[in-house]
Parts: C-alpha cells; structure tokens; sequence
C-alpha cells in the first residue's frame, strides 16, 4: 500500500480500524500511513491490556515536505 494523501477521514467510526495519520501542524494536511507495524501493536496493547480492541486513532505531528520546503529547511 502507499502513502496516498487523502482527508482525514472524520466521517469515518475511530474504533472500526487502526488509523494511522500524520498531520502537519502548519498547513494541517493529514496523510494516512498504512503500516504492518500497526497490527502487531494491536495485539501487544491487547495482550498487556486484556482488552478485545476494536480500534485506534495515531496521529503523528509535524511539518510536511511542502511546509519544510516553504520554510526554508
Ligand atoms: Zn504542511
């Protein structure tokens, strides 16, 4: 899979899957960052928290490329 920007999906139920996003703090893009990593911290916090998850929101805060770009870095 790859890292296609598209909206934050707010529409979207938070605890029908795991949403993985990074957001950048000055123009405020969202982009979703599907990882296998994901999965396997799913079942670690289920293992640890004896919880059935049904989901999880992980939102990264940055500065995009463009941003990056524009601010001179
Ligand atoms: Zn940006």
């Amino acid at each position: 899979m790859s890292a296609e920007e598209r909206p934050t999906p707010m529409g979207e139920s938070p605890y029908s899957s795991h949403v993985n996003l990074a957001c950048c703090v000055s123009c405020h893009r969202a982009l979703d960052l599907p990882s296998q990593h994901l999965r396997a911290l799913d079942r670690e916090i289920a293992a640890v928290s004896g919880y059935r998850l049904l989901g999880a929101r992980v939102v990264y805060y940055g500065l995009c490329p463009e941003c990056q770009k524009r601010n001179g870095r």
